[in-house]
């Protein structure tokens, strides 16, 4: 006995249901995973290294703000870190809702910030970082995913690019 249950979100290959055994997971989203996307599943893989580099980016806010108090960013500095940190609840709930494990670790992001020794040199490495941030939404994106979780990648992206034109009129 072999019936079509369905079709894997992030792959898009039919699902079956074998003598009774189901060939992959439903998500508490509805939404099903075959096997090999369960076990290993590369569109989670970038979430996880998205917020590993976001968590890394709140760090490097937060270090702009206690070395330079007094620069006039201020208010900037505040305001990307407060969208990194919404990133980062944003990505810890998609990993979620995709039935994914959130990573605990932190990007090495902050150390190479932290190795430069003028602002100018941190907004311009910072703003690598934010292009790189929307490169990888860009690749994410050619997956399938809950709806809920394109529209949160594509705000995200578009936060990161107001971000980086922000930055750049002071590099
Ligand atoms: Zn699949």
């Amino acid at each position: 006995m072999r019936d079509l249950i369905g079709t894997c979100i992030r792959c898009q290959k039919d699902i079956y249901c074998t003598d009774g055994f189901f060939n992959g997971i439903t998500l508490e989203s509805g939404n099903n995973l075959c096997l090999v996307c369960k076990d290993q599943d590369p569109f989670v893989e970038i979430l996880n290294r998205l917020l590993e580099a976001e968590k890394s980016g709140v760090a490097v806010l937060d270090d702009l703000l206690k070395t330079y108090p007094s620069s006039g960013l201020e208010d900037s500095f505040v305001q990307v870190k407060e969208d990194e940190s919404w990133s980062c609840q944003g990505l810890i709930h998609s990993i979620q809702r995709e039935g994914g494990t959130v990573s605990k670790e932190i990007g090495d992001f902050i150390e190479k910030v932290r190795a430069l020794p003028s602002l100018k040199e941190k907004l311009a490495l910072l703003n690598k970082g934010q292009a790189w941030v929307a490169r990888k939404i860009d690749e994410a994106i050619s997956y399938g995913m809950d709806t809920r979780t394109r529209t949160f990648l594509l705000e995200m992206k578009k936060r990161h690019e107001q971000n980086i034109d922000k930055m750049e009129q002071h590099i």
